[in-house]
């Protein structure tokens, strides 16, 4: 029985079974079509085994599914072409005109937009925030299907008691749609906590190389059975070439993200004692608001990600960019390497300075994607950087 969760990441979903030895990895299957020797063979099609279109299935989109399922610790996952088309696909399958929906209010921008023009086909969303659980449960509606937010929140990394939120759904016979995206399945796994689908922007820490845009979303296998019919419609399966990448770029996270979470708590409290720096958002700082919640549901660390605060002096800002050697600037997140965003003219550009400033995001907010690059420089790049404040 092996027991540690990294040995199943390298040993889980390798798909090749039959005649010839088994090779060490499996090969890409970059076809279109699968022959069928007879209709008996044609039949597999309709058995788990069938192959015959690779739009519909593909042995290497199969075996990411496989490794996702197991990560996530569900029954069944769909793998998309990106986090978007896995959330989006998950929405029209599980939600008809009249429908309802309650999010957080602090979602990654492009989720909430999309829920937003989902208005059009009769779904209609109300936005607040799930840490407040008494406006939630208020806001939930006889008409509520789904209710959708994100374990760790960006860019100010609060945190959602998926849980306490999971009751309340289930209270209210609605289901809990949860973007595990930023925390992750070596740190959360939102399935254990209630969550009826966990969803994973496969783009960031899970293929972990800034290589492949993909996503999955992880559920029951009846959930999961319908949402794929409607992903085999709709077109927006995962690429037989990106499936075997990330396969690829799974098999190290263990070693990644763990090495990543602990970059980012180091470098958490280095920037925390910075005196260039008014604040930091990380959930194993004292200070950080969900700090209690953050130590009694995280494992292996408290994640890769966080924000800081610098002064609003916009040349000051640019220096400090421009004197970084080893972090770069990239509107992605959960590679290997350290990058670094600017919330204003990313997530949160569609909004107003006065929006923006109660949302608590400054013009001098950073946020931070760590890297597993040796601790020592990442702390000396920064703080060499932030000298241009002094
Ligand atoms: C990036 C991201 C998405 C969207 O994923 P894509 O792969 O870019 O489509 C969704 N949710 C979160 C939290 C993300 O960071």
């Amino acid at each position: 029985m092996i027991r540690n969760r990294g040995t199943q990441i390298i040993k889980k979903g390798s798909v090749v079974k039959g005649k010839m030895n088994e090779p060490e990895i499996a090969p890409i299957y970059l076809t279109t079509a699968f022959h069928g020797k007879d209709l008996d063979d044609l039949e597999k099609y309709y058995s788990e085994k069938g192959y015959t279109y690779n739009r519909i299935r593909n042995p290497n989109r199969d075996a990411l599914a496989e490794l996702v399922t197991y990560l996530e610790n569900g029954e069944d996952s769909m793998i998309c072409s990106s986090g978007m088309a896995a959330i989006s696909t998950i929405f029209l399958s599980m939600l008809a005109v009249g429908d309802h929906v309650v999010a957080n209010n602090n979602l990654y921008g492009e989720t909430l937009d999309l829920l937003k023009s989902l208005k059009r086909y009769g779904i209609e969303t109300t936005v607040v925030d799930f840490n407040n659980l008494e406006e939630l449960e208020s806001a939930v509606r006889n008409e509520t299907k789904v209710i959708y937010t994100e374990t760790i929140s960006n860019p100010l990394m609060t945190i959602v008691d998926i849980e306490a939120v999971s009751n309340i759904a289930h209270r209210n016979n609605a289901r809990l749609i949860v973007d595990n995206t930023f925390a992750t399945s070596l740190m959360f796994r939102p399935l254990d906590f209630g969550a009826d689908v966990s969803i994973n922007s496969l783009t960031k820490f899970a293929n972990g190389h800034s290589d492949v845009v993909g996503g999955a979303a992880t559920s029951s296998k009846e959930l999961i059975g319908k949402a794929k019919s409607l992903q085999a419609l709709l077109g927006c399966t995962m690429d037989s070439f990106s499936s075997f990448l990330c396969q690829r770029g799974i098999r190290t996270m263990d070693l990644r993200v763990k090495r990543q979470m602990d970059n980012a708590n180091a470098l958490a409290g280095v920037l925390d004692r910075n005196p260039n720096v008014l604040g930091v958002n990380y959930p194993n700082l004292e200070g950080h608001p969900q700090h209690e919640l953050a130590k009694r549901i995280f494992e292996n660390g408290y994640g890769a990600m966080l924000s800081f605060e610098l002064p609003e002096d916009r040349d000051k800002v640019n220096r400090f960019m421009q004197e970084l050697d080893i972090v770069k600037y990239a509107m992605t997140l959960g590679g290997y390497s350290t990058t670094l965003s600017y919330p204003v003219l990313s997530s949160h550009f569609q909004f107003t300075k006065e929006e923006r400033l109660k949302m608590g995001i400054s013009d001098g907010l950073m946020r931070v994607s760590v890297g597993i690059e040796d601790i020592e420089d990442l702390i000396n790049d920064f703080t060499k950087a932030l000298r241009v404040f002094e």
